[in-house]
């Protein structure tokens, strides 16, 4: 899970971390009001779940709450990296003296926590670490003891040579750990770690990734979730018991157990065609979540044909044929339709669908082929 800058920074700024204080809003209006109360200079950012923003003009730099109003006005409804930015964070401007980078991740290979420091932050940091790696520098952090002071300090000093300025930052880097720690990330980012003229150390931009298994952990932090329209779609799934994953091609799937939507998926690609989800309607497959699957794969614009591939084993076929029958006697659609339908009663489930004028295939590659052909992408036969 991502959060925004401005929920990262209020978690930061409970860990301690110096951050400015800023104000979210959600229109030019308040936008307008927040400079007021902050008073000018303020930057006006788009907060978003990704960074590049500045590049993207969703960062403006504003003199009088005049030009924070018609900077809100431009950067409300852009879109950014396909994030539409519907929330704006005005933060009182500070004199930048210098950009640094501070992040912690996990280093898979290493299995450990690893912090990293650079004196060259504000920018992408991928294109430092792809260029010029030699300016990024690491710590591994032993996960029981924590980052150590004499660590974080080492790293400091390879930012800083002014004492003030290293120790300042020694103690943010021990904060940032204690969040990363304290909220289960799989991801915490400062940059820019911002020295300022007056020599001081502030967080400019703060990004934050939550390790989702343990949301279970931190109900607070589960409030603060703001889906994507994809994500609250697989939430929505989520609820009706359905595991759903949206994808960009255009054959919807609904199928009967992860394993064999994997395998749908699989041979779907292999014969030239795209699907546009990961449906797994699971066992003991109800009318209801059948007709709740349906209505998500056609809600889905993307979606011009549609395969459902199911195979009876505890689950019924004939159950299936039933909730899908009640389904489409419910949801009124002009996608084309592929059912392929074998194991447990499996004469059943195709006399009920073929009551009802579907002719259910029994073969899988069959079905996907024909379910290719339906979505016109050709593929190959
Ligand atoms: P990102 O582009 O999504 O990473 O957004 P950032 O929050 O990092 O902002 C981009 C850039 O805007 C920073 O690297 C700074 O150079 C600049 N910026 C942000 N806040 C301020 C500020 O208060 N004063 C000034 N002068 N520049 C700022
Ligand atoms: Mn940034």
């Amino acid at each position: 899970m991502k959060l925004e800058e401005f929920q990262a920074k209020k978690l930061f700024r409970e860990y301690g971390i110096p951050v400015p204080d800023g104000i979210m809003v959600t229109t030019a209006e308040e936008a307008r009001s927040a400079a007021e109360k902050i008073e000018c200079p303020v930057v006006v950012k788009a907060q978003v779940q990704a960074g590049g923003r500045g590049k993207a003009g969703g960062v403006k730099l504003v003199k009088t709450p005049a030009e924070a109003y018609m900077a809100a006005n431009s950067i409300l409804g852009m879109d950014i990296k396909s994030f539409r930015v519907e929330r704006l964070l005005v933060d009182p401007a500070v004199s930048i003296a210098g950009e640094y980078y501070v992040g912690i991740t996990i280093d898979r290979r290493k299995k450990l926590p690893v912090m990293m420091a650079s004196a060259s932050g504000g920018v992408d940091i991928e294109k430092v670490a792809a260029e010029t790696p030699e300016k990024i520098f690491f710590q591994e952090i032993n996960p029981e003891r924590g980052l150590r002071s004499f660590e974080a300090k080492q790293l400091a000093f390879q930012l800083f040579t002014d004492k003030r300025k290293a120790l300042a930052t020694a103690s943010v880097m021990m904060k940032l750990w204690d969040c990363f720690h304290g909220i289960d990330a799989s991801l915490v980012e400062i940059n820019p770690l911002a020295e300022l003229e007056d020599g001081s150390i502030i967080a400019l931009d703060a990004k934050i990734v939550l390790d989702d298994n343990a949301m279970f952990k931190h109900p607070v932090m589960e409030e603060m979730r703001l889906p994507t329209p994809s994500e609250q779609k697989e939430l929505d799934a989520r609820s009706h018991g359905l595991s759903y994953v949206q994808l960009d091609g255009d054959i919807g799937c609904m199928v009967n157990g992860a394993g064999l939507a994997m395998a749908t998926m699989d041979v779907i690609k292999h014969l030239g065609g795209t699907p546009a989800n990961f449906l797994d309607i699971g066992g003991s497959s109800s009318p209801e979540k059948v007709i709740h699957a349906m209505e998500l794969l056609v809600s889905d614009s993307n979606v011009k044909a549609v395969f459902i591939n199911v195979f009876g084993g505890i689950t019924r076929c004939d159950d299936v044929a039933s909730g899908l029958v009640a389904a489409l006697r419910e949801i009124q659609t002009d996608i084309p339709l592929v059912v392929r339908m074998t194991g447990t009663n499996e004469e059943e489930g195709i006399r009920i669908l073929s009551d009802f004028g579907i002719t259910a295939l029994k073969d899988m590659t069959e079905g996907a082929r024909e379910a290719i052909r339906l979505a016109g992408e050709g593929g190959c036969s």
